[in-house]
């Protein structure tokens, strides 16, 4: 894993590897993975077979190599990211959740709005990006974004939305109504199965955009402050319910957040950016939670890797990081 200076690494406490435990693991995957075999019962062969088939290694979720991007040209133009490294490797049966955090205007959303290819955000000035071990040329169903804006078609009702991306993969109507109404409930919004959007307070809103996307079920899954709107107890909610997704579906997830509890509770490792030019500082591996979520929260480790991280923005970023515990 590429990274940025690690200089400060030493200020967060006690980080252990990225290991799924018992709360975080996908159990359903476990069975999937072939049993070890016993080393007493297999006696080594004196001659290899000559010609076992080789297993290729998945190639990594997402790579950026040296990317840049800069808006506007000549002298007036804008570095809005500069030289990003990293790579999410595919961990088999596992996934990743990425979350981002850096105060506005770091780039965060340029960041995964290159990874969705999307424009005027991609292509990057300069760099490679690949997705999937390939270079990324548009955007493709492999990757969905649940953007900042929670952007929903206005003339749509809540089903017909959440449906809509069904409807483009021309899925039966039928089938298609099912699933977004199961995807309603999911995201707790039975009972406005027929309003439009204009009806909707913004965090019901968002609601709809995230339920509109993880209906697909892409492979990549990025969300950019996707629970901001949100009272804090539908945010617990919806917190949850993304790691139950990520849990049962093994995708890959990025999440930007402006809430370090949030990018510390979701995230296996939190991307830590700095503005000026926009830039990635750091990537820090967080332990993952032995004990239910509400008892993790309140663990003295929780609360020093959350003040260890608003530190290390506070250094990066002294003047109005904008982050909050
Ligand atoms: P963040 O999501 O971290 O707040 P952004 O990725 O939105 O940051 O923006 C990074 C920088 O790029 C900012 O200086 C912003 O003004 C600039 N920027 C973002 N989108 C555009 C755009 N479409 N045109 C011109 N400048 C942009
Ligand atoms: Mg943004």
């Amino acid at each position: 894993m590429a990274m940025a200076d690690s200089k400060h690494e030493a200020q967060i406490p006690a980080p252990e590897p990225a290991k799924p435990d018992a709360v975080r693991a996908p159990a359903a995957a476990e069975h999937l993975r072939a049993p070890e075999p016993s080393r007493s019962d297999k006696p080594e062969p004196l001659l290899k077979a000559p010609t076992e088939p080789k297993q290729l290694a998945p190639p990594d979720v997402v790579t950026f190599r040296d990317v840049s991007k800069s808006f506007g040209h000549g002298a007036a133009a804008k570095p809005a990211l500069h030289g990003i490294n990293f790579t999410i490797e595919d961990l088999p049966y596992v996934g990743e959740l990425i979350t981002i955090v850096g105060p506005s205007g770091c780039g965060k959303s340029t960041m995964l709005r290159i990874i969705a290819g999307l424009k005027p955000h991609f292509p990057p000035t300069s760099g490679e990006v690949l997705v999937l071990g390939k270079p990324v040329k548009e955007a493709g169903p492999d990757r969905g974004l649940v953007d900042q804006k929670y952007s929903l078609l206005p003339h749509l009702n809540v089903i017909q939305n959440v449906a809509f991306g069904l409807k483009l993969r021309g899925v039966r109507r039928s089938e298609r109504l099912d699933k977004a109404a199961e995807w309603v409930k999911k995201v707790g919004l039975d009972g406005c199965e027929t309003k439009y959007p204009s009806e909707l307070s913004g965090g019901m809103q968002q609601r709809v955009a995230i339920a509109a996307t993880l209906i697909l079920q892409p492979r990549i899954l990025l969300m950019d402050e996707p629970f901001g709107a949100l009272d804090p107890g539908i945010r617990l909610r919806m917190q949850e319910l993304l790691i139950q997704l990520w849990n049962e579906q093994q995708s890959t997830v990025f999440v930007v957040t402006h809430s370090v509890e949030e990018a510390v509770y979701l995230g296996d490792r939190v991307f830590l950016m700095a503005p000026n030019p926009g830039r990635l500082v750091d990537v820090l591996k967080v332990p993952r939670p032995t004990v239910p979520p509400e008892e993790y929260r309140r663990k003295p480790e929780f609360i020093n890797f959350c003040q260890g991280l608003l530190r290390r923005l506070e250094d990066e970023s002294p003047v109005g990081h904008g982050m909050k515990v």
